[in-house]
């Protein structure tokens, strides 16, 4: 079975084709620029790349383009349309509708276009994704949709109910609903596969580390916090995001700078964290290397950085009554071994203990355990996968449904 994975943003559409016999990628690609222009870049599994200027005035173009690098003589994968037994959506706000996966009925993608007040950019375009796939796909090909948000639904109130007047939940859904949940939940499982135990016994911290970033508790198997909150603002410092902050600097800045609440929107999300402390880059490797060339802003961006991460670990210890397991995955967790080293160098008061040389090697796709064999906590780097994880779902749904 062939699985098609689509996450489908405003104005991009990335995609892989997942052969489910071995879970390998056999095609993967991105539509870039939709509505403004166009480029297309598709590459398959055995090394050919195809890439183009093409415009793509929306996303059923999109899909257009992706039927037919998929289906091509010279860089395609497939003989047939048909050979793609589903295609599955990635979706960021399931809100409290959607606690999993589930298959696309006009009733599901009604449900998804309600939470637009919630996510305004990201479910208006899985919407469009949807719908596009359906026009050029064909209404015999099952669709499912795989939430963000859905891992963390375990949360109880007191960890996702904000101190505002109650009426703005009621009236709004106002409340903490997490991201990254296909990342923490893949990691977690792995995770609990890697010790050989049951995840329902592990009580575990899972750091998602990326251009976003979210940190998770995870007990009995299930989230009972995690750092990213409404929207995926809150929580630690990240690319270009603030993560948590006193709401007072926000009116403050409003007030003195006369900047309107969209205005002030793009500076806490496009123009803060590691750009707007280091004003070097949102990218770590940047920071990282200008805080080597003796760049002071990019050494205190580092600092705040692990620093979050450091709370965050200390407090979720705290929440979960002990940690017997920390997972390090996304861009930063896989790679970039220094901010571990210093983190868990941080966390040897409670007994974490991590080997340095080993922590050194994990990088680049490297999977493993980077604790010793008596730290009292294991600390693992696992490339996170929620393509995969996405496929898996559709699979099993479409399985189930026959
Ligand atoms: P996104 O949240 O957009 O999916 P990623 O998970 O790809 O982001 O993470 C992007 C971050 O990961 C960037 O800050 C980048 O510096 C960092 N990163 C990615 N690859 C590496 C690498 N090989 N070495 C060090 N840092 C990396």
């Amino acid at each position: 079975m062939k699985i098609l994975v689509i996450n489908a943003g405003s104005s991009s559409m990335k995609y892989q084709l997942i052969d489910m016999t071995d879970e390998s990628v056999i095609a993967k690609g991105n539509c870039e620029r939709i509505g403004a222009g166009g480029h297309f870049k598709h590459s398959t599994g055995d090394g050919r790349v195809y890439e183009t200027d093409v415009v793509m005035n929306n996303h059923t173009e999109a899909f257009v383009q992706i039927k037919n690098a998929l289906l091509s003589e010279e860089y395609g994968v497939i003989k047939n349309l048909d050979e793609v037994s589903a295609v599955g959506h990635r979706i960021v706000q399931g809100g409290a509708l959607f606690s999993k996966s589930v298959i696309v009925t006009e009733e599901v993608i009604k449900g998804i276009e309600s939470l637009i007040p919630l996510a305004p950019l990201h479910n208006a375009a899985h919407v469009q994704g949807i719908r596009a796939c359906l026009e050029v796909f064909g209404k015999d090909v099952p669709e499912v949709v795989v939430f963000d948000t859905a891992f963390h639904s375990t949360m109880p109130p007191k960890a996702f109910i904000y101190p505002v007047p109650y009426e703005y939940y009621e009236k709004y859904a106002v409340r903490r609903y997490g991201f990254h949940g296909t990342s923490h939940r893949y990691v977690s499982h792995r995770c609990a596969e890697l010790m050989g135990k049951d995840l329902k016994d592990i009580k575990m911290i899972t750091c998602h580390l990326g251009n976003g970033s979210s940190i998770t508790a995870i007990k009995d198997g299930k989230v009972i916090d995690t750092s990213m909150g409404l929207t995926p603002l809150d929580g630690i410092m990240m690319g270009t995001r603030t993560g948590s902050l006193d709401p007072s600097v926000v009116t403050f800045i409003a007030e003195k700078e006369h900047i309107s609440p969209s205005d002030m929107d793009t500076l806490l999300n496009k123009k803060s964290g590691f750009l707007g402390i280091s004003g070097v880059s949102s990218d770590d490797r940047d920071v990282c290397a200008a805080a080597d060339a003796g760049n002071e802003r990019a050494k205190l961006a580092i600092e705040i950085l692990e620093y979050d991460i450091l709370k965050y670990i200390g407090s979720y210890t705290a929440v979960l009554g002990g940690v017997d397991a920390i997972v390090f995955t996304a861009g930063i967790g896989e790679n970039q071994s220094s901010h571990r080293e210093n983190v868990c160098h941080a966390l040897e008061f409670m007994g974490v203990k991590i080997d340095d040389e080993l922590n050194r090697q994990a990088v680049r796709g490297a999977e493993g355990k980077i604790s010793t064999p008596d730290s009292k906590v294991e600390v693992f780097v696992i490339p996170t996968n929620e393509e995969l994880v996405i496929a898996r779902d559709t699979m099993a749904l479409v399985e189930n449904n026959k």
